[in-house]
C-alpha cells in the first residue's frame, strides 16, 4: 500500500529498472514502470544480448535486501575460479578469491529479469506498462512521450520524478543531452562480441568443468564460456571488427573452421553448430558511456547502464547497476522531503565509483585476453592472494574487493595502490634483510676461521 504521496516513473524494466521499482514500492511510493519490449514472461528472448551474467557480492547484496537473493541463487552456478585453456589445450585453474571459497555466480539474464519483473508485479504500488517506449522527456513540464508498440501511437504521460533505467541507449539520457552543460562521451572498443553455444551432454551433463568461467586467452583477443543451468555453456568470442584476423575477414565455412581449429582447437568439437552460430548470431559492439550530471533537479535521474555503460570484462555492469539502486534508495530515505537533494547526493556520491569500475573493466580486458595466460601473471596472482591470506585485515586483493565486497569501487582502487606500495616495501625489506644476513654470515665466518 502506498504510504507516500509520491509517484515515480521508471523507464526500463530491465535489470536495474525492475529492481528499482521494487525498492520504491517497498519505500511506500507509487510506481509506473514502462518497458519498451513486450512482457518477457510471455514473449521469446531477444537474440544478441548476453545470455548469462556473473552475479557477485554487490548484486547479491541488493537482492538480499528485498528478499530475492535466495530465489535467484537457487538456479545459479557458482564459479569459484577461471579455467584457462592454452592454445595446446592445457587447462589451468585460477581461483578468484584469496580464500579459494568465494565464487561469482552464472545466472540467466532472462531468468533474472523475469524474477525481478514478477516481484515488481506482485507489489501493489507498481503498475507495469509493456510495449511502451520513452521517446523523449520535457523536463520543464514533466511530460514524457511514450510510444505504444501495439498501436504505433505516441501519447503524453505526466510525470513527477523519473528514473531513467533504460539502458546504454537511454531515451531519458538522450533528452538530457539536449540540455545545456550536459557532458557525454561514448567510446566504442575496436572489438565486438559474438555468442556461440556448447550444448549440454547426455542427461544435461556439462561438457567442460561446470564450476568455472572458462577463458581462451589469445593475446589480442579471447573467447570465454559461462555455464548455464541446463548443462550448456554460452561462449562469447571477443574479436576485432575489422582488419586482419577480424569478424570482417571470417565469412566462409572453411575460414571459420580453420580459424577455430588453429586458435581454439579444444573448443571445436564442443560446438557442433559453430559455423551456423558464427554466421547467424549477431556481432555486437561494446562501449563505455560516461555522462554528467546524472539528474535534472528532482525531475529525473539515471541509474544502471543509462548512467554508466561499461565493457563487460569485470562482470560488474549489472552488479554496479544493482548497487546504484541501493544507493539511490538510501538517498531517497535520507532526504524524503527533498527529492532534488536525494537525486543530487546519489549522483555526486556514485559517479566517481562508476568511473572507477569503467576503468577497471577496460583494464581487465587486457588481463583476461593476455595476462591470464602468462606464467609471470599467475605468479603475481599467487603472491597477491597469499598476501591477502597472510594479512587478512590489511591486504585485500583488488579482485576480492571488487567482486566479493561492497567497498565502493574508487575506494578499492585507492586501497589497491597503497597495498601494492606496501608489498613493494615488504619485498625491499626482505631483500635487504637477506643481504644483511649474508654479509653478517660472511663476516662471522671470516673472523672465526
Ligand atoms: C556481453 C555482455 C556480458 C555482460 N556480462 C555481465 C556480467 O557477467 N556481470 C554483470 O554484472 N554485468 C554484465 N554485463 C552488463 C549488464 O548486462 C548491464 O550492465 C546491465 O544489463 C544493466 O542493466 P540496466 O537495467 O541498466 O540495462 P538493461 O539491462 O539494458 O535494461 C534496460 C531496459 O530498458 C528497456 N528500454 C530501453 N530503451 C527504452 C525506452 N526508450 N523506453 C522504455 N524502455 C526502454 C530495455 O528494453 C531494457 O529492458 C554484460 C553486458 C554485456 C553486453
Amino acid at each position: 500500500m502506498a504510504t507516500s504521496d509520491r509517484t515515480f516513473t521508471v523507464f526500463g524494466a530491465g535489470l536495474a529498472g525492475s529492481l528499482m521499482a521494487i525498492y520504491l514500492a517497498r519505500a511506500g511510493h507509487r510506481v509506473h514502470l514502462y518497458e519498451r519490449r513486450p512482457d518477457p514472461r510471455t514473449a521469446s528472448a531477444e537474440r544478441g544480448r548476453s545470455i548469462n551474467l556473473a552475479l557477485s557480492t554487490r548484486g547479491i547484496d541488493a537482492l538480499e535486501r528485498i528478499g530475492l537473493a535466495e530465489e535467484v541463487l537457487a538456479s545459479a552456478i557458482p564459479m569459484p575460479g577461471r579455467m584457462i585453456h592454452s592454445p595446446s589445450g592445457e587447462l589451468t585453474f585460477q581461483q578468484y578469491a584469496r580464500d579459494g571459497k568465494q565464487a561469482i555466480n552464472s545466472v540467466s539474464r532472462a531468468g533474472l529479469n523475469e524474477i525481478l519483473i514478477s516481484a515488481a508485479d506482485r507489489e501493489e504500488n507498481v503498475e507495469i506498462h509493456f510495449d511502451a517506449r520513452c521517446t523523449g522527456v520535457d523536463f520543464d513540464s514533466g511530460e514524457a512521450s511514450v510510444l505504444d508498440g501495439a498501436s504505433g501511437q505516441t501519447r503524453s504521460v505526466p510525470t513527477n520524478h523519473i528514473i531513467g533505467a533504460d539502458g546504454a541507449f537511454s531515451g531519458v539520457r538522450s533528452s538530457m543531452q539536449r540540455r545545456d552543460r550536459f557532458s557525454y562521451s561514448q567510446d566504442y572498443l575496436t572489438h565486438g562480441y559474438k555468442e556461440l553455444t556448447i550444448p549440454a551432454g547426455e542427461g544435461g551433463s556439462f561438457a567442460i568443468e561446470k564450476q568455472a568461467l572458462h577463458i581462451w586467452p589469445r593475446g589480442t583477443y579471447m573467447m570465454i564460456a559461462l555455464p548455464n543451468a541446463d548443462g550448456s555453456f554460452t561462449c562469447t568470442l571477443f574479436w576485432p571488427f575489422e582488419g586482419p584476423n577480424s569478424f570482417a575477414e571470417l565469412r566462409t565455412e572453411a575460414d571459420i573452421l580453420s580459424f577455430f581449429k588453429a586458435h581454439f582447437a579444444d573448443a571445436v568439437p564442443l560446438i557442433p553448430n559453430l559455423v551456423d552460430d558464427f554466421q547467424n548470431n549477431p556481432t555486437s559492439s561494446l562501449a563505455t558511456v560516461r555522462c554528467a550530471p546524472w539528474n535534472v533537479g528532482d525531475r529525473a535521474v539515471l541509474i544502471g547502464d543509462a548512467a554508466h555503460a561499461i565493457v563487460p570484462f569485470y562482470g560488474q555492469g549489472m552488479n554496479a547497476s544493482f548497487e546504484d539502486v541501493v544507493w539511490l534508495d538510501r538517498a531517497l530515505r535520507e532526504h524524503p522531503d527533498d527529492i532534488a537533494l536525494a537525486f543530487d547526493s546519489y549522483a555526486s556520491a556514485r559517479k566517481p565509483h562508476a568511473d572507477a569500475i569503467a576503468d577497471l573493466a577496460l583494464r581487465n580486458f587486457i588481463e583476461m585476453r593476455d595476462l591470464a595466460g602468462r606464467r609471470s601473471f599467475r605468479t603475481w596472482k599467487k603472491i597477491d592472494q597469499a598476501a591477502g591470506r597472510f594479512f587478512p585485515e590489511s591486504y585485500i586483493p583488488l579482485y576480492d574487493m571488487v567482486s566479493f565486497s561492497t567497498i565502493p569501487y574508487a575506494d578499492a582502487v585507492e586501497r589497491e595502490k597503497r597495498q601494492i606500495a606496501f608489498l613493494k616495501r615488504l619485498g625491499i625489506g626482505i631483500v635487504v634483510a637477506i643481504v644483511l644476513v649474508i654479509v653478517a654470515s660472511v663476516f662471522f665466518w671470516a673472523f672465526n676461521r
